[in-house]
């Protein structure tokens, strides 16, 4: 098997899945009771913030779980009013969250085909009535990184009380993520990006906006802004998780990799058009776009070959990508896109082997249009 999916979902470290499996077995109680047994699994809960709140320049009283980044981030969203800033280039999780929220209006933030934001424009959509800006911090679909920090300096700069929240479920783990040097108030993850288990997401939020913060889930309010019984064995492996992925020291094989395919494509496939941008971008994320191809199809070809990549231009009710049309991306190109996702398992000889498969499935696909 050749996964190039990471993006949308990673293999869960053994280190984490072992840690998982010893708090489900040996650390079982409810974090919430009172009893010594149920503060054991409570203080692996308090040392994983503390952990996390370290790495990104924190404190652990500023980290809380959720269930998903997608939960984190309607929390960010939903607890705000006002005015908001953000772009048509995020994660569905926030785009749709603004759509059902409690803003009166949201200004979206132009941007360059490399999906890089227009800080002209948003210094024209700043004004006084901004409370609130939501940016993705590394495109789960295109890998650009945004300059969060230079961004958030204009933003603080015009107005320091406007809250900044970032996404930044592709990016923790793989670059860096001070809060203080991107000068923002909330930060959302999730552990199943950096091989941590599915269904554990977390929100940093400054502790000088913890009070404006409106929970969805109403309950016993366990996690402060969320509410249920607290998942030790999934927030413990999270922690496991991100400190093999911090320390795994993979950054720069990574980038051998999405350069060398990066290549390959360029050299040996005719008509291709790569979306990723080669400087400021993510190297765990290469979106090409080939022309006058399905990517659902190819997708589908190179899946025979157990080669999983992701459609990069899945559309909803018919219409094209929401992110590729927000680029400008060439009507030829629109159907055609794959996003190739890496891991530190994937070496250049699979590489060799995708591109075989890629370029003689798009030449059987382009043969009989
Ligand atoms: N934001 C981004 C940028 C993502 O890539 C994802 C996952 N595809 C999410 C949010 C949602 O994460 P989760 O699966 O934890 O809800």
């Amino acid at each position: 098997m050749i996964y190039l999916d990471n993006a949308a979902t990673t293999k869960m470290y053994d280190e984490a899945l072992e840690a998982y499996m010893d708090v489900c077995k040996n650390h079982f109680a409810n974090p919430s009771a009172l009893h010594s047994f149920g503060m054991e699994a409570e203080n692996l809960i308090k040392d994983t913030k503390k952990y996390i709140g370290k790495l990104i320049s924190a404190n652990e009283a500023e980290i809380f779980f959720t269930k998903s980044a997608t939960e984190s981030n309607n929390i960010a969203i939903k607890s705000f009013e006002g005015v908001a800033l953000t772009s048509k280039i995020e994660h569905s999780s926030v785009f749709n969250s603004f759509k059902n929220s409690n803003f009166k209006e949201i200004r979206y933030i132009s941007n360059d085909k490399y999906g890089f934001l227009n800080e002209d424009d948003l210094k024209d959509k700043l004004d006084n009535e901004v409370t609130f800006v939501s940016f993705i911090y590394v495109n789960n679909e295109i890998g650009t990184i945004q300059d969060i920090k230079k961004l958030s300096k204009i933003i603080k700069d015009f107005n320091k009380d406007i809250v900044i929240h970032i996404d930044a479920t592709q990016a923790l783990g793989k670059i860096h993520c001070d809060v203080n040097e991107l000068g923002i108030d909330m930060m959302s993850f999730s552990a199943h990006k950096f091989h941590g288990p599915k269904q554990l997401g977390g929100l940093y939020i400054r502790k000088s906006i913890q009070g404006k913060i409106r929970p969805i889930l109403d309950g016993g309010y366990q996690e402060v802004i969320s509410s249920g019984t607290n998942n030790p064995p999934a927030i413990y492996a999270c922690g496991i998780a991100l400190k093999k992925q911090v320390e795994s020291n993979e950054y720069k094989y990574i980038k051998g990799l999405n350069t060398y395919l990066r290549k390959l494509i360029e050299d040996k496939i005719m008509d291709t058009y790569i979306i990723s941008p080669i400087e400021s971008s993510s190297p765990y994320i290469l979106d090409v776009a080939f022309a006058n191809i399905k990517s659902e199809v190819l997708l589908h070809m190179l899946e025979e070959e157990k080669i999983y990549v992701s459609s990069g231009s899945a559309c909803s009710k018919g219409d094209y990508s929401r992110i590729l049309t927000a680029l400008g991306i060439d009507k030829k190109y629109m159907d055609g896109a794959i996003r190739f996702s890496f891991s530190s398992e994937i070496t250049r000889k699979d590489l060799d082997y995708t591109l075989k498969v890629l370029k003689s499935s798009i030449e059987m696909i382009r043969m009989v249009i």
